[in-house]
């Protein structure tokens, strides 16, 4: 039995024929730079998600500096952004002079804490970026709540939670990625819409935004040689979008395999005194781009991890490091705040295989060494 973290083999065969006539049509045409199916693919996808702007780029972190870019945030501006979390989000910040302001997370749903943040906002606070990391949406109405009172734009980091729905008091639903300002995207392979290579795309309901998204990620021009504002080139492969545009047709199916397969482990797992399973908020669903576990601290994730690679099966820590404790993001730690949620996160969690095929013998495999590693 070869268990892989994500298996995206067995999602391309029974989708290999579709995909080969995808990719062969665009050869013969060779529009390989914002060819049809880019636009096509755009228009598809915001009907799927419910925003009315999509604009597609090269990578999910030029999605993120593209939207800071089009805010006309100042050098010295600052943004909320969670310690724990994938450097991207932060990453832009500090490349456009912006000052990143790290915010330790909610100890349920591992997202911005929202009443740490509002402690952190000075004259200068911008916006703040909710990431909805691995898959489970940050408290969005609070957030919104919290920004609104504040005048901060919301960025919302939807590279792993493409498909989770947020649910309001009200008893509405809105996707996630479409209810701040702007929401971004990644399509690297292994997420939960991946294509052969980078992608990116960036979500509005805002006419001047998403006109000044456009123009940004391509060169900062609308008239072709006549350049307005500084941009950059940012742009989706037409290849890419032919493959995603045809993966856009079963991310319904694929979002409800991961949570099948999420649903198996909390139940065989749920009796584990020694485990945390992932915690399910009642303001949205949980897309489960990982499926993360937390090892209560007597019990050493470590070695949990290491015997579960004797036994073949691979786990992943995400992140082993909180951004406050990176070398590059120490200049913008403010004195005397501590992360603890964030520090004690990277210590205890461990996200075991999750795709969308895995199979029951292999999580029942999974299970039963974890079993018998709190046995020993
Ligand atoms: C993957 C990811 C990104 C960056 O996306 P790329 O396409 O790899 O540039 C940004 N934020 C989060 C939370 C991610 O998981």
């Amino acid at each position: 039995m070869e268990i892989k973290m994500v298996d995206l083999g067995r999602q391309l065969h029974p989708i290999r024929s579709e995909i080969d006539f995808a990719i062969s049509s665009v050869l013969e045409k060779g529009d390989f730079i914002q060819g049809t199916p880019v636009r096509e693919f755009e228009k598809n996808l915001s009907k799927w998600i419910g925003t009315k702007h999509v604009i597609t780029c090269a990578n999910g972190t030029d999605a993120l500096q593209l939207a800071f870019m089009a805010l006309g945030l100042k050098p010295g501006d600052e943004v909320l952004v969670p310690t724990f979390t994938y450097v991207a989000t932060a990453e832009v910040i500090a490349l456009l002079g912006l000052s990143p302001i790290l915010v330790d997370v909610d100890s349920q749903t591992f997202n911005i804490d929202i009443e740490t943040a509002s402690n952190l906002v000075t004259s200068k606070t911008k916006a703040v970026v909710p990431v909805h990391l691995y898959g489970q949406c940050a408290n969005m109405e609070q957030i919104i709540k919290f920004a609104e009172s504040h005048n901060l734009h919301v960025v919302e980091d939807t590279a792993q939670a493409i498909g989770a729905e947020v649910k309001f008091s009200d008893g509405s639903t809105r996707k996630a990625g479409t209810i701040g300002h702007i929401g971004t995207t990644s399509f690297f392979p292994s997420k939960n819409l991946g294509c052969f290579g980078d992608g990116g795309a960036i979500f509005t309901n805002d006419d001047n935004l998403a006109a000044r998204l456009k123009m940004i990620a391509n060169h900062g021009q609308r008239i072709k040689y006549h350049h307005d504002v500084v941009g950059v080139n940012s742009r989706l492969d037409t290849i890419q979008a032919a493959v995603l545009d045809l993966k856009l047709k079963h991310l319904n199916s694929y979002c409800e395999a991961r949570q099948k397969a999420a649903n198996y482990y909390d139940s065989a797992l749920k009796h584990f005194e020694q485990i945390n399973i992932p915690f399910r908020s009642s303001f949205s669903t949980h897309v489960f781009h990982q499926y993360t576990i937390k090892i209560d601290g007597q019990f050493s994730r470590d070695e949990l991890k290491s015997y579960l690679a004797e036994q073949g099966i691979p786990s992943m820590i995400y992140y082993p490091l909180p951004l406050h404790e990176q070398k590059a993001y120490l200049e913008f730690l403010p004195g005397d705040m501590d992360y603890p949620i964030s520090t004690s996160l990277c210590n205890s969690v461990l996200s075991l295989p999750m795709h969308t095929h895995l199979k029951i013998e292999e999580q029942d495999f999974i299970v039963q060494h974890i079993k018998s590693f709190f046995s020993k």
